[in-house]
């Protein structure tokens, strides 16, 4: 009796243990997938540059947490995947606003985004081809004087609400030959705001149809959602768990 009730006692106590144990994974996984970040890329919070989102609809978080979880810091692409161009028109008076608006040329992503992002490009290298940005993570002073420039929301995200390149969430990106690094041909320039951009112009050739699908294909196999009005643009699924920013680039 007594040894049975030892085994009984045993098993009772091994059934406890892996049910808390669930219970403490689970639970921290709603964490992770509830917690709207706040970063820097020290991996601390720097009260001075964080910006929160100042939609009424958007989730504020009553308290900042003191340390930020590995897959939300701020990231230099380049540090991630070196082999990623970049062409960041915003730090360069080519663009459409024709002012240089970033102080130093940086890809700056959440590492979990940018980590997503290298995956593509050594898909991509499996076929001769790779990928060339243009815009990543955009603080929220550029936007507003993007916004003073041009304040129309059709080309230009509205700095009430933030834009998921505040985040750091969201990459503007095109195809590349890996070797040549030539951009392949695609239905616009960068930045065209015309009705060309949308990824279901029907006047757009077989050849720039397919590049257009091919980049779009690549880039949702790894977790990135595109946008029909601009064939360029991708935004990184899940990227409302992470708060507007408003650090300069060159901090990052
Ligand atoms: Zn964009």
């Amino acid at each position: 009796m007594s040894k049975f009730s030892q085994w009984q006692k045993l098993f009772f106590l091994t059934i406890i243990t892996i049910l808390t144990l669930i219970l403490i994974i689970f639970s921290e996984h709603l964490l992770r997938d509830k917690t709207i970040i706040a970063v820097s890329s020290q991996n601390t919070i720097n009260l001075s540059h964080t910006v929160l989102a100042q939609n009424t609809k958007e989730k504020t978080p009553k308290s900042i947490p003191q340390t930020v979880p590995e897959w939300a810091r701020m990231v230099d692409i380049t540090t991630i995947n070196p082999n990623i161009v970049l062409d960041i028109r915003y730090a360069t008076t080519n663009n459409f606003l024709g002012k240089q608006l970033y102080k130093v040329p940086k890809c700056a992503l959440r590492k979990e985004v940018a980590i997503k992002l290298s995956k593509v490009q050594k898909e991509l290298e499996e076929i001769g081809l790779g990928l060339k940005v243009f815009d990543c993570y955009r603080p929220l002073s550029v936007t507003k004087q993007m916004w003073a420039i041009l304040p129309d929301s059709r080309y230009v995200a509205n700095p009430a609400n933030g834009s998921r390149h505040n985040r750091g969430a969201a990459v503007d990106v095109t195809l590349i030959d890996f070797n040549t690094k030539k951009e392949l041909e695609m239905p616009t320039a960068f930045d065209d705001f015309s009705e060309r951009a949308a990824r279901d112009y029907p006047g757009n050739s077989p050849q720039v149809k397919r590049n257009s699908d091919l980049l779009a294909f690549k880039m949702q196999k790894y977790g990135f959602s595109s946008l029909i009005t601009e064939w360029w643009h991708f935004d990184s699924v899940g990227w409302e768990r992470f708060s507007i920013l408003d650090i300069p680039l060159e901090k990052i």
